[in-house]
């Protein structure tokens, strides 16, 4: 299948196209082929295709990757919303409704909003979703909750270490201890990655460090909420780690700066942001607990590498979207719209340390949106607005 008439087409390689970190090409095409992107180029020498979309000239990008969403729990947050909006602070308490509304959750109900999500997902763009348990707590409710979970994503993450459930609550050690015993081994086969809310109030650094080696020890990924309420010591944990990415970095110290650039490694990259780990911003949560915002401008020019995320769950941040965390990130974060749309796709993907989705070059995922807009500036320009007119998933019109 062709897709042709392509005004611009945005394929975050580096070598080709007018260069920039977006790699754009004007007038092009894309040939997709098993799922995969097989040809790319000017839409003058396309090769022939048995069916053939015509994005009329319009823009096309890679699938947004989203890097970072909690989309398996039960029940609603919308009175909590509202009392934060009348003038109360977000203190992380409220993950507590949620563990036991989800606890007392069939299966069923589960899945079924793990789907609609992704499904809501889907609609605005997403072809890539990294999906976190961390609302049951139990050994059997983040076995289930991550068993449901990789039904939708191959990039799943066990958070058993969310919060230390009430149940525990005068006795945090004995929590980190089930943790990193029978509640790993119940997670691990259902788990890419393990993650911890290293936050005051939450899990204290050395709660953090032994449970994130416990699953390194067993072969997961390593990735942190950090930095999120306050100062504190979690980005340079993860970077000592060796996380693929610190997510939230919303108050940071020059220390933490320089622990995330200094990390670079010798990588392929050309434009030499490519960190080992990845600072994950997740401006939805600073929105709608009426934050302030982490300084983006401050972490790119000191050569970090930048992500962008939705931290999609009931609580904290309630959205979706995509298109909506990268009009906050270039109004609120002083991100370029390149940077933005860079950041939430390749960026996305360098999060979850994967080469195959974010990108649009041969042998990559046929994951790609064509926007109702002539060019990726949209996105920002236009905010709120539904812009995207087609999604392909593994090749596959949605
Ligand atoms: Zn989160």
């Amino acid at each position: 299948m062709l897709v042709d008439n392509i005004g611009e087409l945005v394929t975050n390689a580096f070598g080709n196209g007018e260069g920039g970190p977006l790699g754009i090409h004007r007038n092009a095409a894309l040939l997709v082929e098993d799922g995969l992107v097989a040809w790319v180029g000017s839409a003058r020498s396309a090769p022939a295709a048995d069916r053939r979309i015509d994005a009329g000239g319009a823009a096309v990008l890679p699938g947004f990757v989203d890097s970072h969403a909690h989309l398996v729990f039960a029940g609603d947050r919308a009175a909590e919303f509202a009392a934060r909006m009348a003038g109360q602070p977000y203190t992380g308490g409220g993950i507590r409704t949620t563990v036991g509304a989800t606890r007392a959750a069939p299966d069923s109900e589960l899945r079924g909003t793990v789907r609609r999500l992704r499904d809501e997902a889907l609609r605005q763009g997403t072809t890539t979703i990294e999906i976190k348990s961390g609302y049951g707590l139990t050994v059997a409710d983040e076995a289930r909750s991550l068993r449901i979970a990789a039904e939708f994503s191959e990039d799943t993450t066990f958070l058993g270490a969310h919060v230390v459930p009430a149940e525990y609550a005068d006795r945090p050690d004995d929590y980190v201890g089930m943790v990193c015993g029978p509640m790993l081994a119940a997670a691990a086969p259902y788990a890419r990655w393990i993650d911890v809310f290293c936050e005051r109030g939450a899990f204290d650094v050395d709660h953090a460090r032994a449970i994130l080696a416990c699953g390194q020890a067993v072969g997961l990924g390593v990735r942190v909420h950090a930095n999120q309420l306050g100062p504190g010591p979690g980005v340079q944990l993860g970077v000592e780690l060796g996380a693929a990415s610190v997510d939230h970095c919303t108050h940071l110290t020059d220390a933490d700066i320089d622990a995330l650039a200094s990390h670079r490694i010798g990588c392929m990259c050309p434009d030499g942001r490519h960190t080992t780990t990845v600072a994950t911003l997740l401006p939805g949560a600073e929105f709608s607990t009426r934050s302030p915002y982490p300084d983006a401008r401050r972490l790119l020019d000191a050569g970090v590498t930048v992500a962008l995320a939705t931290d999609c769950n009931p609580g904290s941040s309630y959205t979706s979207s995509m298109p909506f965390c990268i009009a906050l990130a270039v109004r609120e974060m002083r991100m370029t719209p390149a940077e933005a749309v860079w950041a939430a796709t390749a960026g996305g993907a360098r999060a979850l340390r994967r080469d195959d989705v974010g990108v649009l070059r041969r042998g990559a995922r046929a994951d790609l949106i064509v926007l109702d807009a002539p060019s990726h500036l949209h996105l920002a320009y236009r905010p709120g607005v539904p812009l995207i007119r087609q999604v392909l998933h593994n090749g596959v019109p949605q």
